[in-house]
């Protein structure tokens, strides 16, 4: 069952109020109660209550009528929280995934390889990323058509996790490719995956929250950008994606679940980056957008 958090926007000290009403409510019972930050200029603060969503009714009439004396009128916003649990995901069904022309397998099913596959090699381990997640082989059916279809001379992973992305890139075409997480672990597992497939140059792995580091600037802007995150920081990071890219260059995004597509469509509109199409599966969206 989804879970979902309910939330109501304040400045700092208004949501440190709210967080202890919240706090009397539901201190007794077993709710997760958080303030943060969302817009540290603006002062803009979240004070959530996580909850599973078939109590959602319940919870925020609880929600309302807690702070119905002190802000009658605040809105409560809902999300709905995806999963999360990357590394639990990634280990479920170890079969070959199919996606595009590429087959990510573990080291126990090499002889399930095609001769027209592009195989990639990924034991499931300590970072996200052997195929089986809808978003991963969503962007790997997506970076196929886009290598095909479009001249791409470099490219950046965001968030490569055991690095499959920026592997499947490589794999296809020789050309310069970034791949970066904020997790070190997932760096090295990234490293590791990339000589285990028989890359030995040409792909770069960096530990980098968002695009805090140079190697975005030495080895950007790129002709294409794939980021499988989730959609909230892929919005957030829209005017920085943009900025890292050359006109005319494509974005894969990924880790969007269906009902969150629209707001992060809107957010690369913003960007000057528009929306081409978009593909399903599971629930999971993946889409490719293009600069300009
Ligand atoms: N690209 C892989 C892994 C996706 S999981 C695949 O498609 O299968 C998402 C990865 O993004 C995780 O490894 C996580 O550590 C990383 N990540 C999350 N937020 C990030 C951020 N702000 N900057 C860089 N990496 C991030």
């Amino acid at each position: 069952m989804a879970e979902i958090r309910l939330y109501v926007t304040a400045t700092e000290e208004t949501a440190g109020i709210i967080l202890d009403l919240l706090s009397d409510e539901f201190g007794e019972e077993d709710y997760a109660i958080a303030t943060t930050e969302v817009d540290e200029k603006r002062d803009l603060w979240e004070a959530s209550v996580y909850l599973m969503a078939d109590e959602e009714d319940v919870i925020r009439e609880r929600i309302a009528s807690a702070l119905s004396k002190a802000f009658p009128d605040s809105p409560i916003e809902r999300e709905v929280i995806p999963d999360v649990d990357w590394i639990a995901k990634s280990l479920e069904g170890l079969k070959p995934v199919r996606a595009g022309r590429y087959l990510v397998h573990g080291s126990h099913d090499r002889d399930k390889i095609r001769p027209n596959d592009i195989a990639i090699e990924i034991d499931a381990g300590q970072a996200f990323g052997t195929g089986h997640h809808g978003t991963t082989a969503g962007c790997l059916e997506v970076i196929d058509k886009v290598l095909r279809a479009r001249p791409v001379n470099n490219a950046l992973d965001l968030g490569t996790g055991s690095g499959v992305l920026a592997i499947a890139v490589r794999k296809v075409k020789k050309i310069p490719v970034l791949a970066t997480d904020i997790d070190p672990i997932a760096v090295r597992v990234a490293r590791e995956n990339a000589r285990r497939n028989g890359i030995v140059s040409g792909m770069r792995m960096e530990t980098a929250p968002g695009f805090h580091s140079v190697a975005f600037r030495e080895e950007g802007p790129f002709d294409l950008i794939i980021a499988n995150i989730l959609a909230r920081p892929l919005m957030k990071m829209a005017p920085e994606l943009a900025h890292h890219l050359t006109p005319g260059g494509s974005v894969i995004l990924s880790g969007i679940l269906a009902a969150q597509r629209w707001k992060v469509i809107a957010a690369y509109k913003g960007a000057g980056i528009r929306h081409l199409s978009t593909i399903w599966r599971n629930g999971w969206v993946t889409m490719h957008l293009i600069n300009g």
